[in-house]
């Protein structure tokens, strides 16, 4: 008898039955009649999802592309996203500390003029053990960030 590894292996289970709601890209639980709990979206429909857009996990100190993540055309323009502003602030009254110092989890995210006016960058999920967000991007821009991260091993590798 191993009853030890029987309930790991039940809780490994729990976990893999999170599924990613195409709607508003969380990883979530579905409800009984099959909608998300966190947006209401109906997960047996694909009515609204846009097919252009991903769930994309971005590390905080990567090299990003000049493309918006939104829309994926060029732009320069980028928009400071944080994972935890507040708490940011309370460590500054505390101390001196930079950001830099902090565990709080800053990415600046290309996004063009356009898309800048309809929505503000809000990260799905935010890991600040791992210092990433996670966007739901274009899928354009996904592709330049693989093709810059490729390029990046290739260079370690020379
Ligand atoms: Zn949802
Ligand atoms: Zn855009």
């Amino acid at each position: 008898m191993n009853e030890l590894s029987e309930s790991h292996e039940d809780q490994e289970k729990d976990a893999s039955i999170f599924i990613e709601c195409p709607h508003c890209y969380t990883k979530i639980l579905p409800h009984a009649d099959n909608t998300c709990p966190a947006c209401q979206g109906d997960l047996s429909s694909l009515v609204g999802v846009n097919p252009n857009k991903v769930s994309f996990l971005i590390h905080e100190s990567e090299e990003l592309p000049f493309c918006c993540y939104s829309c994926g055309q060029y732009t320069e323009q980028e928009v400071r996203v944080s994972g935890d502003q507040e708490s940011i602030l309370s460590k500054f009254f505390m101390g001196d500390i930079s950001p830099e110092d902090t565990s709080n989890v800053v990415i600046f995210l290309p996004q063009c003029q356009f898309c800048a006016e309809i929505e503000d960058p809000e990260p799905v999920e935010v890991d600040y053990d791992n210092q990433t967000m996670t966007f739901a991007v274009h899928t354009r821009f996904r592709d330049q960030v693989l093709q810059l991260r490729e390029d990046q091993n290739q260079d370690e590798a020379d």
